[in-house]
């Protein structure tokens, strides 16, 4: 989501005459896009703030703005930080090119954020984003052949631990006539995947007189567009409602991959109630069989929090069960953070020791990775198709004859990662590898 959001930064701020230097020292202007669902990336934000002040001693004209989410959750606190001079939240970046223009005529500092983000209605703001987002969310060109489309935004969950509702806001679904204006748009310039975004994609949905429009109807509607192969989705919620039509839509259309992020946070009935999750392990779990049922060689991917306030070695157990049980093919797996003002930092305490939260991840990761490798394995041998992203950021050279060509990354449909050598031109297009060898994360191979 928000390397989205940075894309359409960058393509406002290209559109209004800037140009781009990845060295901060020759930079007028320096913007920071921040996340703030963990402590621990504020944290780094504070810490790059605290090296532009010391550039800024040199540069007295350059001016450093906060964008995204901890620039709407801290406002004017963050203003008051020395190296600051914009604050602008997420719902204000249609206007980023005025108030950088600004802020540089006028050297004022400047808060732009959304005053009562979940009490107010904010139809002017939501049409903003819209007109933002269709203007300049068909230039997303990070990864060649590849794009993101917002079809939400915001979230109405409250999951106890989360801040994200409050600073993305209540949600809102675009109309899905602009998301199929977008992804046709997207295909006219060569991209061949489109992966949608929300906080829980799967419960997207658009009401338009009798008729309600869902995720599958979107999915399926990309469908018939020429030149997009693959459409992927994330993240979805664990929710009962449209999920069977989303599998049929998968088990149906060749482009929608056979990939679901299905994140369940934690094995333990008595956390998920405390989180404020919907469900039980054994709903959970009742979905992933429906999924396996109708889309057989599915790939699903998971969210796990550990050391959330109260689990004991019971709940950890459970989550370790669940783990094993899902056969995910890879889990993200997180150290619960408190966040000010959510209900869960509000009402309990965090009162599981660091040194317990890290071997609980450990433990956790290395369950998972045994998982992870021996679904892996089960490619040795085979050809994949892949989407090529480009040169691998990893040198494997050690592990694959390079034959005078770089190493170059790719994905499956089922968001496999493939390692192998062939030209750069490839990035973009689809390639077969046949895999020769197999870690838990990776998969290596000789194109053919
Ligand atoms: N909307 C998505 C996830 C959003 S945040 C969903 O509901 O699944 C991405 C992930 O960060 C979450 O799945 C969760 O595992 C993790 N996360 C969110 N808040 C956290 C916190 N306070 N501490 C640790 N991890 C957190
Ligand atoms: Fe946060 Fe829960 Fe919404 Fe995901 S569903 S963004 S975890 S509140």
């Amino acid at each position: 989501m928000n390397k989205h959001d940075t894309a359409l930064v960058r393509s406002a701020l290209d559109k209004s005459g800037f140009t781009f230097t990845e060295q901060v020292e020759q930079a007028d202007v320096v913007l920071i896009n921040t996340c703030s669902v963990r402590q621990h990336a504020e944290q780094r934000v504070f810490s790059h703030l605290g090296h532009l002040k010391h550039i800024k001693k040199g540069r007295a004209d350059m001016i450093v703005a906060v964008i995204g989410c901890m620039a709407q959750r801290l406002g004017d606190k963050l203003l008051e930080h020395e190296a600051v001079d914009l604050v602008c939240g997420p719902a204000q970046i249609p206007q980023i090119a005025d108030l950088v223009a600004k802020v540089l005529q006028d050297g004022q500092k400047k808060l732009a954020v959304t005053e009562n983000i979940r009490q107010t209605a904010h139809e002017e703001q939501d049409q903003a984003l819209e007109k933002f987002e269709s203007t300049y969310g068909i230039e997303d060109k990070q990864i060649p052949g590849q794009a993101f489309v917002r079809v939400m935004r915001g979230c109405n969950n409250f999951c106890s631990y989360c801040v994200v509702p409050y600073v993305r806001g209540p949600e809102v679904c675009r109309p899905p006539a602009a998301i199929i204006e977008q992804i046709r748009k997207l295909a006219d310039t060569g991209v061949k995947q489109v992966t949608l975004l929300g906080q829980t994609v799967n419960s997207y949905k658009y009401k338009s007189g009798e008729r309600t429009c869902c995720l599958a109807d979107v999915l399926a509607m990309a469908s018939d567009i020429d030149g997009i192969e693959w459409l992927k989705f994330v993240t979805s919620y664990p929710s009962q409602e449209f999920f069977d039509p989303i599998l049929q839509v998968m088990a149906g259309s060749p482009k929608v991959c056979d990939y679901l992020h299905l994140p369940a946070q934690t094995g333990s009935d008595k956390i998920l109630r405390a989180m404020n999750r919907n469900y039980t392990a054994g709903d959970y779990l009742g979905l992933l069989d429906r999924a396996r049922a109708t889309v057989p060689d599915i790939a699903i991917a998971g969210d796990f929090i550990v050391g959330f306030p109260g689990e004991t070695e019971e709940d950890f157990q459970a989550t370790v069960d669940l783990v094993k049980r899902a056969r995910y093919k890879n889990c993200f797996i997180f150290k619960y953070s408190p966040r000010p003002d959510t209900s869960a930092d509000k009402r309990l305490q965090d009162n599981i020791p660091a040194d317990v939260k890290k071997r609980r991840n450990i433990e956790l990761l290395a369950v998972q990775g045994k998982i992870s490798g021996e679904l892996s394995e089960r490619f040795l041998g085979k050809q994949v198709r892949v989407l090529v992203e480009g040169l691998s950021k990893k040198p494997h050279l050690d592990l694959v004859e390079s034959k005078g060509e770089p190493q170059l990354v790719g994905r499956t449909a089922t968001d496999y990662i493939v390692v192998f050598n062939g030209p750069q031109s490839l990035a973009g297009q689809f390639a077969k590898v046949k895999i020769a060898r197999t870690s838990p994360l990776t998969l290596f191979g000789e194109l053919t």
